[in-house]
């Protein structure tokens, strides 16, 4: 497996033995890893605490991230994909996509590559923590902005009618 995704995995698990959501990530500069982070959203109860903006926090670079990739254990959330649209990280890779309402679409909008590596690895840590915490998990999704947690189709409807009434 790719080392720097290898990274990212360790720092979730790091997270899964603190008690924590196994999300992981690394930033990545002319390939050395600079920073890493994984989600405290249970360690430090602090709900902005992801996985990508803890990895970043360790990563504090002069003259920004222009030049780094971003490697997650999950397709980053709105909150993360905006801090990597914000400060101009080229390429974001992730173990999954399927965990989690992600803005994949939103980066790719921005003209940042994102590569989905779909790794059996990922979405069974997530689906496995999903399954023993769903009560927790369940209030963390309960956090979120409804319109996330809908299919794709209900949300195109609403767009639709939202123009109708306008
Ligand atoms: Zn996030």
């Amino acid at each position: 497996m790719d080392i720097f995704m290898r990274a990212a995995i360790e720092e979730a698990l790091k997270g899964l033995q603190e008690g924590g959501v196994p999300i992981g990530a690394v930033l990545v500069e002319n390939g050395r890893i600079i920073g890493r982070g994984r989600n405290k959203r249970v360690q430090e109860q602090d709900q902005l605490m992801h996985a990508e903006i803890d990895c970043l926090r360790h990563a504090r670079l002069k003259g920004g991230y222009h030049d780094t990739t971003l490697y997650s254990t999950l397709m980053p959330c709105f909150l993360c994909a905006g801090a990597v649209v914000q400060f101009g990280i080229k390429k974001v890779v992730v173990g999954e996509a399927k965990s989690a309402p992600a803005a994949r679409d939103f980066m790719q909008s921005h003209g940042i590559e994102v590569m989905d590596l779909d790794l059996p690895e990922c979405r069974q840590m997530m689906e496995e923590y999903i399954r023993k915490n769903g009560a927790l998990w369940n209030e963390f999704l309960a956090e979120l902005n409804p319109d996330l947690l809908r299919p794709p189709e209900i949300g195109k409807e609403t767009d639709h009618n939202l123009k109708n009434d306008l």
